[in-house]
């Protein structure tokens, strides 16, 4: 007998299950309304079947969750830079381990990769926290990296080569793509391709130098999304972009350019910021507290970083990152389009206590407030302007009708201090309920190799 028509009906069941004793209503305390930036009393939050619902719905006999003034509700967080990516001693690899908990316990419900290492794993890991077999947030796949940074490319690919590839991605549902260490030519055929697809691309660009692209010729291309630094003429293609970032002067007329070229294309800009603050050993209130993060890590990762000796690259991050403010800030202000992403990779061999990813992108947040960037800003633009950039405006990043029913609950108002996001204790994530104490308890001791990557 043919057992898939049974395997369908014991699914449907299952699912309906799950999907019935979702529904719930949350009232009390506050909602942030991303219409217009800003709190409201709440009158109620409807969770029908895992999305959110209008607020017309019959709720008798439904789970209520009661809360108090002093919560207040955000959409769930999206991380557009999310590496789950762990090196050390030249090897590397995707966590699905601790990395799932971690963020998820931080409130971000949805994360974008920005170039996977080990692809086919990632793709296993969100079937099995897709079906409720594991915690986590949704991985919104980026597929493996295009350009040098993937394991498995070939310079000399063709033009098909790089086609094939985003077909393959796309076909198995890939969110977005991100390229790193590509040529012109190979971009502008992924840009062209994953547009056929209507999925966005995203890039770390260099100055042009040794054959690199400079996010300038990535935004003439059609690029739709630029991570770490603007570009442009200022970076000249005879050094690499690292080098003469440290020294341009945010103020510097010949930035307008490149700022205006952004707004023109509408095209988005990931400063990944507060990282290069955090690598850069900078003091800063919004970097306070690593050390209680130490007890994530495995006993063999806390040994290898125990032995980390700080590096040039330190020291340039350091010289970076007042520069990326005091640009980022001028971007803002010229009307330019802000994402938010993270970008912690584990990169044990040079980890001096930076901050792991999960935690860090409310160390983001408080970085953009920091240079000026009003909080209620900075929260759209992790939630509602995140979603757009990636294309999924109308799945994700607010609560409202018919979207993902993803969002967090923190203590205190986030308007007054933007530090409270850290607060976070309840996450729900397509209707599900979870506690952030508990996913951090299970992912501790847990994070980094156990042993010598092999
Ligand atoms: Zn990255």
């Amino acid at each position: 007998m043919n057992s898939k028509p049974l395997l369908a009906l014991l699914l449907f069941i299952f699912f309906s299950l799950t999907a019935f004793s979702q529904n719930k209503i949350l009232t009390g305390g506050w909602v942030y309304d991303s219409s217009t930036k800003s709190f409201k009393k709440n009158t109620g939050v409807y969770l029908v079947n895992g999305l959110f619902g209008t607020g017309t719905e019959n709720v008798m006999n439904w789970e209520v969750m009661s809360l108090t003034d002093a919560d207040y509700i955000l959409p769930g967080l999206i991380d557009l830079h999310a590496h789950y990516r762990v090196s050390y001693d030249n090897k590397a690899y995707d966590d699905t381990v601790a990395m799932p908990k971690i963020f998820l316990a931080n409130g971000i419900t949805s994360t974008f990769p920005a170039g996977e290492i080990e692809s086919e794993k990632m793709w296993d890991l969100q079937k099995k926290i897709d079906t409720g077999n594991r915690p986590g947030p949704r991985i919104l796949h980026s597929g493996p990296y295009f350009g040098t940074a993937a394991p498995d490319w070939n310079p000399d690919f063709t033009d098909q080569d790089v086609r094939n590839r985003v077909d393959d991605w796309a076909k198995k549902g890939a969110y977005g793509f991100k390229a790193k260490g590509i040529t012109k030519e190979h971009l502008k055929v992924l840009i062209n391709q994953a547009h056929k697809h209507d999925l966005t691309v995203t890039g770390h660009f260099d100055s042009g130098f040794r054959n690199s692209v400079n996010p300038q010729e990535a935004i003439e291309m059609g690029i739709d999304r630029v991570e770490h630094f603007l570009g442009g003429r200022l970076l000249p293609d005879s050094i690499p972009a690292y080098q003469s970032l440290k020294q341009i002067d945010p103020v510097d007329p010949r930035l307008e350019e490149i700022i205006q070229l952004y707004i023109e294309n509408g095209v988005y800009f990931d400063a990944t910021l507060a990282t290069y603050g955090a690598i850069g050993l900078v003091d800063s209130p919004v970097f306070f507290d690593f050390a209680y993060e130490v007890q994530y890590f495995t006993p063999f990762t806390l040994n290898v970083i125990k032995e980390v000796k700080p590096s040039a690259f330190n020291e340039l991050c350091a010289l970076i990152y007042p520069v990326k403010k005091g640009i980022l800030k001028r971007y803002y202000d010229a009307g330019g389009l802000i994402t938010v992403g993270t970008d912690r990779p584990l990169l044990l061999d040079n980890y001096l206590g930076g901050g792991i990813g999960g935690f860090f992108i409310h160390r983001e947040m408080a970085a953009m407030v920091e240079i000026g960037i009003p909080a209620a800003e900075v929260i759209f633009f992790a939630t509602q302007q995140n979603a757009e950039a990636l294309g999924i405006g109308d799945k994700a990043g607010s609560i409202a009708p018919g979207k993902w029913g993803d969002l967090m609950i923190i203590k205190g108002n986030p308007l007054e201090d933007i530090n409270r996001t850290r607060s976070v204790h309840t996450v729900i994530k397509g209707g599900k309920v979870y506690s952030t104490m508990q996913l951090k308890n299970e992912a501790k001791g847990k994070l980094g190799p156990v042993g010598p990557i092999q």
